[in-house]
């Protein structure tokens, strides 16, 4: 991939990314950042403030990412900022437990359909710890995931499969036993019949099915209608437990999470429910939770052990309640007016450019996808114009607004979206359409 040319200067960025690749491997600790996909020299961050994103050579950034979702509030939300530094006074970790752990729990429990939660520090956790439970809880084996959902990276749900329909999974990775990848079945997204089919043939050995509740991470794939009430009906016939991974849509696409959207609108409930994202208020803090009954079969109360020395951090979760407590429906209404907002510009002038587009949400999640016809699963959504999204991507970037440095990603927002970083949002999408159909028109004569 050709270099792309910027206009903003980047020197301290690529310096640090040289210092910081030989001493870790790709230079970050988390892939994404590295800008493999568009290629680059990734931004080191110095500060952020509200919408924005400041980098170490003073170049400033509409945020777009958010973090990868927990910034609802924006960055240094002045509350939750003072509700932290007042807790680091006091200490920053006892291993005992605190205040703000049983606050945080309550208001889990208030929001959504879960009973009892244990905090976690990571997403990832949050999943694998799910799994652990729900199979102590049913001596079963076999996990069902779809394709394209990620969950962490769980050794057991970092699988791909083939096509075809029930495939026993073999490792996404270097690193996963075939032995714990194998007992992961793989399904397409929205396929109700790869689902029917899958428990007709493995029923009575499946342990779990866990679904992202609105997938966020192939780009926003919203579930067709009744999908995940279908998927925790048939779940809950073939005695196995239905577990709706929310750590990106937690408190994002709505309110009460994707389940405010389907669930709680139809009358059901997962059995067990994951949490990170937003509800660590920009701290590692995660959580899974559910019915009572499955819930007591973790450690201390049940055989199924689970444990943490940084679990509940009293910091995190300090972090988190001030966030879930500030909010409020002004703060959605808020995410949803300035998402409608972008998506309609970014539609505009998309189209006025002539490159195909489809523009996905659910709730205040929404994803543009460079392809344009809508996308139901992880194959569809592969089908993205690439080298499209990469000029796109960079056109903004030299812009000042920072999207995610990969086409299967979601733009988030945050109350802190004010009409001024809409507005610089709003005057980069021209220029930037116009370099995607650049590159799109260039990509289809090579
Ligand atoms: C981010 C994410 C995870 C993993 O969370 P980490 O805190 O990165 O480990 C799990 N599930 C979903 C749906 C996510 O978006």
């Amino acid at each position: 991939m050709t270099s792309p040319s910027t206009q903003l200067s980047t020197a301290r960025s690529a310096e640090l990314f040289d210092r910081a690749r030989t001493v870790t491997p790709g230079g970050v600790n988390s892939p994404v950042r590295a800008f493999n996909a568009v290629g680059g020299t990734p931004r080191f961050i110095r500060s952020a403030q509200g919408a924005w994103l400041t980098d170490v050579d003073g170049n400033a950034y509409v945020d777009l990412i958010c973090s990868w979702g927990p910034m609802l509030l924006g960055h240094a939300h002045p509350e939750v900022q003072a509700a932290v530094l007042e807790a680091v006074t006091r200490g920053t970790s006892y291993g005992t437990p605190t205040v703000p752990e049983v606050e945080l729990a309550e208001e889990l429990v208030a929001r959504t359909s879960v009973e009892k939660v244990r905090f976690v520090s990571s997403g990832t956790e949050a999943t694998m710890s799910a799994i652990r439970l729900a199979r102590g809880f049913t001596g079963r084996e076999l996990i069902i995931k779809f394709s394209g959902c990620y969950h962490g990276h769980v050794d057991a749900l970092l699988a791909s499969a083939g096509s075809g329909l029930a495939t026993l999974a073999v490792p996404g990775t270097p690193g996963v036993p075939e032995s714990s990848a194998g007992l992961t079945i793989v399904l397409p997204y929205n396929d109700r019949a790869a689902v029917t089919a899958a428990f007709a043939e493995f029923g009575d050995r499946i342990a779990c099915l866990i679904t992202e509740a609105a997938p966020g991470n192939m780009g926003v794939v919203p579930p067709a209608p009744g999908f995940n009430a279908f998927l925790a009906e048939t779940c809950k016939q073939n005695g196995a437990l239905f577990i709706s991974d929310e750590v990106m849509t937690g408190f994002r696409a709505s309110k009460l999470g994707q389940w405010g959207l389907d669930g709680a609108v139809e009358g059901w409930k997962p059995d067990l429910v994951t949490f990170g994202k937003v509800m660590g208020g920009g701290f590692p803090a995660a959580a899974f939770g559910g019915r009572a009954d499955v819930m007591s079969q973790l450690s201390p109360e049940g055989p199924v052990y689970q444990a943490g020395t940084l679990s509940g951090n009293p910091i995190a979760t300090t972090a988190g309640l001030a966030t879930l407590r500030l909010a409020t429906d002004d703060v959605y209404s808020h995410i949803t007016t300035a998402g409608e907002t972008i998506k309609a510009a970014a539609a505009e002038a998309l189209t006025k450019a002539g490159v195909p587009h489809v523009i996905q949400a659910s709730g205040t999640m929404f994803s543009v996808f460079f392809k344009d016809t809508a996308v139901t699963n992880f194959s569809e959504a592969s089908e993205q114009d690439l080298p499209a999204y990469t000029a796109f991507f960079h056109a903004m970037l030299d812009r000042g607004v920072y999207l995610p440095p990969s086409a299967y990603e979601a733009w988030f927002l945050s109350s802190a979206h004010d009409d001024r970083a809409i507005q610089h949002v709003l005057d980069a999408l021209p220029a930037a359409a116009e370099a995607a159909a650049v590159a799109a028109t260039q990509g289809a004569k090579a």
